[in-house]
């Protein structure tokens, strides 16, 4: 058998030929002009429902925001792929302006729509819901109906989101302006250089311990150094989302990120409540890791640092084969669907400079197609990747027969077929492992996976939480805010570190992202939710793809408590669902304290 070359270049061109100067895209954009206008239009004379025979007017509006989303989301995405291959592509960045203020029109109207339907007599909505016309889209317009309800009138909101572009989000642009700004010197190789951030945060994980520590360092030190710049970005934006919360009266500031995510507090504190009290084996984990090191205690600025001299290099076609294969075993669809993507060229994983960092997958839905994006190395954590995004895909694709509606999951559920994907080649990797070395290296890809989210991403929590608190009574300075993330880290990491990481708050671009607050526990939910589906599709075999797929089909139109409860007949709110998860993490841990127990 011949094996296939696979393009590592992203086909764009079948969407709008000629790139960010297409006179297609142009053309396409007008369009999406004429049609927001339409429903701008049709909105001004869209009044509250009198009675339950008007499911026509609300399904034709559905209609009207179905075309507008559609065309921007469209558009929004191959400019993202412009922008992502060729960072340097000016025009790219003008259209992104230009679909970024369409994108705030189209809000606005969004709010009006909310608005009308939460006006609406309680008797003629439970009508409206029951209607043939409606039922279908009953729990999201039942969303919008008490999201509209939790807000103050138009024009407060109104006024709210116009003050926060140069408030709120500007802060967060500010952030964006400081980092840029900053630059440390380290020395690699016997020859100190000048590095960004990001590059010098891509050092934690170099052989050299020194460079780790020198690096490390220099950061903490052009932190420091700024610290009171971050401290003000920081508390402003904290002050703007605390002061719109008073105004709406809500009191947690976890209301809006629990309901985004369609997630009771009892199940976030079911979650961590269940980690924390399992972080014996991580610990003992870091402390192994620590003496293969040779250091007493494991230190931040090692915790990426690499437990083996493995290199084993994986070419392009070599991983797309082996998560071809091992796809196979878990679904023929998803291995079909796998294979189209590799041969329609949806791919974009070419090592060449420009690109930007980082992995996605963007999803085109007037093609009804998906593009990947990474910047493949050889490396089998990029295997992982290139699987973790191919898993995003295949959720777009398992939402194909859905309505638009129905389809826009959030952040916690939208980890679930990409972590399972990825599960399944980090797992084939360590066992199909050709040497002991390059079996403890990939376990140990595994293992830090689960320390990134039931230890750093909890400190992350733990600290955002406590400095929300803080921030009701007043201005929290730097050195507060280094103290309240030192406790976090001990905290999360179980007292298992030596040297902490005080400037986090300052460093983690997380913090400063104004569109998602808490951007944090829907990762670890995805993770360990994702993990108890991989754990059932074990003991059932390839036949679980069926039910996978149901599941999939349902993100975006009920609650994660009702998602499990109805799909794997787990209840979420309780400890038990999530230790089933932890556990098959544990197992990893277990076999590396057994694989090293001669290094230590
Ligand atoms: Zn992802």
């Amino acid at each position: 058998m011949t094996t296939k070359t696979y393009a590592e270049v992203w086909d764009l061109d079948v969407f709008f030929k000629g790139g960010s100067s297409s006179p297609e895209l142009r053309a396409h954009l007008e369009t999406l002009k004429t049609k927001l206008e339409s429903f701008e239009k049709q909105l001004s004379s869209f009044s509250v429902p009198q009675s339950g025979s008007e499911a026509e007017k609300i399904v034709s509006i559905i209609d009207e925001i179905k075309q507008v989303a559609e065309n921007l989301t469209q558009a929004g995405a191959v400019v993202g792929c412009y922008l992502a291959q060729d960072t340097t592509d000016s025009q790219a960045k003008l259209l992104q302006g230009e679909i970024g203020s369409i994108g705030a029109r189209f809000s606005s109207s969004m709010l009006i729509v909310q608005q009308q339907l939460s006006k609406t007599a309680d008797s003629v909505w439970a009508e409206l819901m029951k209607s043939k016309e409606l039922n279908e889209f009953s729990f999201v317009l039942n969303e919008w109906r008490d999201e509209a309800k939790e807000l103050l009138s138009e024009k407060e909101e109104d006024m709210i989101t116009a003050l926060g572009v140069d408030g709120y989000h500007g802060w967060g642009q500010m952030y964006d302006l400081l980092v840029g700004e900053v630059k440390v010197r380290v020395t690699v190789d016997g020859e100190e250089k000048e590095f960004s951030v990001g590059q010098a945060s891509n050092l934690s994980s170099h052989s050299d311990p020194t460079v780790r520590k020198e690096s490390f360092e220099a950061l903490e030190n052009a932190w420091t150094e700024k610290e009171d710049f971050f401290a003000k970005t920081l508390n402003h934006m904290a002050g703007f989302r605390l002061a719109v919360y008073k105004k709406r009266g809500w009191d947690s500031v976890l209301k809006e990120p629990l309901h985004t995510n369609r997630m009771k507090q009892e199940t976030l504190d079911a979650m961590w409540g269940a980690i924390s009290a399992n972080k014996g084996p991580f610990v003992k984990y870091l402390k192994r890791k620590a003496e293969i090191l040779g250091t007493d205690q494991m230190n931040w600025h090692d915790l990426d640092a690499p437990v083996t001299a493995s290199t084993q290099k994986v070419s392009f076609q070599e991983g797309a084969e082996f998560i071809l294969k091992h796809f196979g075993k878990f679904g023929p669809e998803l291995e079909a669907f796998s294979r189209k993507a590799f041969e329609d060229e949806w791919i974009e994983a070419e090592d060449r400079p420009n690109k930007r960092p980082g992995g996605f997958c963007t999803g085109m839905p007037l093609s009804e197609q998906s593009r990947i994006f990474m910047t493949y190395s050889g490396t089998m954590s990029n295997v992982a990747t290139l699987a973790h995004e191919l898993g995003h895909a295949y959720h777009s694709y398992a939402l194909r027969p859905v309505h638009w509606m129905n389809r826009r999951y959030a952040m916690g559920v939208a980890e679930t077929a990409s972590t399972f994907a990825e599960m399944i080649v980090a797992d084939a990797a360590v066992k199909e492992a050709k040497s002991a070395d390059e079996k403890l290296a990939l376990l140990e890809d595994k293992i830090q996976r689960s320390v990134a989210f039931f230890m750093n991403i909890h400190a992350r929590f733990l600290f955002e939480t406590r400095f929300y608190e803080e921030r009701k009574n007043g201005f929290v300075p730097a050195n507060r805010l280094n103290e309240l993330m030192e406790e976090a880290q001990r905290e999360a990491f179980g007292d298992g570190l030596g040297e902490v990481h005080p400037h986090f708050w300052a460093s983690k671009l997380h913090f400063y992202i104004t569109s998602v607050p808490f951007y944090n526990f829907p990762y670890t939910f995805g993770y360990l939710f994702s993990l108890s589906i991989y754990a059932k599709a074990i003991e059932e075999g390839s036949s679980f793809e069926e039910k996978y797929i149901a599941l999939l089909r349902d993100t975006a139109i009920m609650s994660v408590e009702d998602l499990a409860m109805k799909h794997l007949g787990e209840d979420i709110t309780q400890h038990a669902f999530w230790e089933k998860g932890i556990a098959l993490c544990v197992q990893d841990v277990e076999e590396f304290l057994e694989l090293t127990s001669s290094k230590g």
